[in-house]
């Protein structure tokens, strides 16, 4: 039987070009003559049973802001057995046929949960960090990227006038690619991200040759979840060179902002690809973009994906430092 009601939500960290990825699920299900509603609070919400029916004008300006209109949550009901089952009785009771979880690796497995107890899911990649494997871009990513980027130039202006070391922590605890595509982007001279093993004694090494060869600037990016903490970083160089350095952590700003042309484009494309694929019939699968190609697969094969090696984008970075 065709499809007759979606609802939508976001969950886990927020990212930018939600927004875009909410309106693309409204408008193209609404084009279809499908009923949609939003779930507030994300898998809260769906306990909780926030289900608010959505038209066309609530989804208006809001393709350039960032965060998320329907609202976040990191829900520790949703993880309990009675809490799973609430949730599974008010997509029940308010008679939705098909759900689209936007969010990062967390969301999609309890997109997972859901759909092995017969709902129908879409998951669309969601979070900054760009660490779901089966998908080349998550929706939020390349605005981060952006950010850094920008606040990295700022921070090379105050490093080259005092000739300064700086260091700056970037978000990423287990997947560095915040921190690898600004650093490029950045023209940053060392690059410290989880996926690779470093020296300290190289690091410091580094800096001393930069510095001898004229540089007038150091810059340091760190991804969160790297090897060497920015405090030891920083510690090391002041012991082994006498150099004195400046760390900046960038934290949340990295969270918000108005989204990229880039990612309202891959948010639109994922959100209507998302809903053409529940009316069709897809039940249980992750939507990403591979080759600048919007697909599905399987969701429990996509989580179980392995993130490609970064070997030459670390390489890069080392070359053209
Ligand atoms: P981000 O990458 O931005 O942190 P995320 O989606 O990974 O986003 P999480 O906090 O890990 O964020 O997950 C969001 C919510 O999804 C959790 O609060 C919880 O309700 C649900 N969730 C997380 N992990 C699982 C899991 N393994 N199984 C079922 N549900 C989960």
């Amino acid at each position: 039987m065709a499809i007759q009601r979606i609802a939508v939500l976001t969950s886990g960290g927020d990212s930018p070009g939600m927004n875009a990825a909410i309106r693309a699920v409204v408008r193209t299900g609404l084009a279809r003559g499908l009923e949609v509603y939003g779930v507030r609070h994300g898998y809260q919400g769906l306990v909780d049973g926030e289900f608010i029916p959505m038209d066309s004008v609530s989804v208006s300006d809001m393709i350039q802001r960032g965060g998320t209109g329907l609202f976040t949550a990191r829900s520790k009901d949703f993880m309990t057995e009675e809490g799973f089952h609430r949730a599974l009785m008010m997509l029940e009771s308010f008679k939705i046929d098909g759900l689209i979880v936007i969010g990062g690796d967390g969301s999609l497995r309890g997109a997972l949960d859901l759909a092995k107890n017969g709902i129908a899911v879409a998951g669309l990649p969601g979070t900054i960090d760009n660490d779901l494997a089966y998908t080349d871009y998550t929706i939020g990513f390349d605005t981060a990227v952006n950010t850094a980027v920008s606040a990295i130039g700022n921070l090379r202006d105050t490093s080259s006038a005092h000739g300064m070391v700086t260091i700056v922590e970037l978000m990423g605890r287990h997947c560095g690619d915040i921190a690898l595509f600004a650093g490029i982007a950045s023209g940053g001279d060392i690059i410290v991200v989880p996926e690779k093993e470093y020296d300290m004694d190289d690091i410091c090494r580094q800096v001393v040759e930069g510095h001898n060869a004229g540089k007038l600037h150091c810059l340091i990016i760190v991804a969160e979840g790297a090897p060497f903490s920015c405090a030891e970083i920083r510690e090391a160089i002041q012991e082994r060179t006498g150099m004195e350095s400046r760390i900046t952590v960038l934290g949340h700003v990295q969270r918000g902002g108005s989204p990229s042309a880039f990612d309202r484009l891959l948010a639109s494309r994922l959100g209507a690809y998302g809903v053409d694929a529940l009316a069709e019939g897809k039940k249980a699968i992750a939507v990403g973009i591979r080759n600048n190609e919007i697909f599905d697969m399987d969701l429990a094969e996509a989580l179980e994906m392995k993130r490609p090696e970064r070997t030459e984008l670390i390489r890069l970075g080392e070359i053209l430092r």
